[in-house]
């Protein structure tokens, strides 16, 4: 049985980063606590097993620190979604816009077998658009997306409306 342990007082808030005006949620202090990175990982892996995925595909850069103890922990292959020009196989692409200016991600175009379930992995949910681009990268790569997972949820962004109608995004910690 699973302890529970309130996340927030691992996650550091750290003002104005990147930007003037934004409170920045830093999980590195929770990754340097070991109860606190075990938590999170078995938690998740807790309410995202019932998805019975194939595959976790995590977000560069911190959604592969915990998608891959993640897929371990749910017996699952790791898939890394990455930024431009990383991948050394053959890519899909997507670009989607952020508040100011575009961002790319690539997935290896053989990374999934066909009708593979998939779930989409990342440290936070903001606006959602990384999440949504990566949905779409699954799709082009013939997978099923499943389920997202979060460590951390921002709800007042509204990510949860651009993510697929009716696939599950849990997150352990909300602000
Ligand atoms: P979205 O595309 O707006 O949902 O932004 C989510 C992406 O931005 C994720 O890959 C996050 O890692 C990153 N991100 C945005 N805000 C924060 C934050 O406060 N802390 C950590 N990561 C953030």
């Amino acid at each position: 049985v699973l302890v529970a342990m309130d996340l927030k007082d691992y996650i550091r808030d750290v003002p104005d980063f990147p930007e003037p005006g934004i409170l920045f949620r830093d999980i590195t202090t929770l990754l340097a606590e070991p109860g606190a990175l075990r938590y999170a990982i078995d938690a998740l892996a807790d309410k995202v097993a019932g998805l019975a995925p194939d595959y976790v595909a995590g977000i560069e850069s911190r959604g592969f620190i915990f998608g891959t103890p993640l897929a371990l922990a749910l017996g699952c292959g790791f898939v890394p979604v990455r930024k431009p020009g990383k991948l050394p196989a053959a890519v899909f692409r997507e670009e989607y816009t952020l508040e100011y200016g575009k961002n790319v991600l690539e997935i290896h175009q053989d990374a999934l077998g066909t009708a593979s379930r998939v779930l989409v992995v990342d440290d936070l949910l903001a606006t959602g658009g990384t999440a949504a681009a990566t949905a779409q990268l699954i799709h082009r790569a013939g997978g099923t997306v499943v389920g997202f997972g979060f460590i951390i949820e921002l709800t007042f962004l509204n990510g949860r409306a651009r993510l697929p109608e009716g696939t599950p995004a849990v997150a352990l910690v909300s602000y």
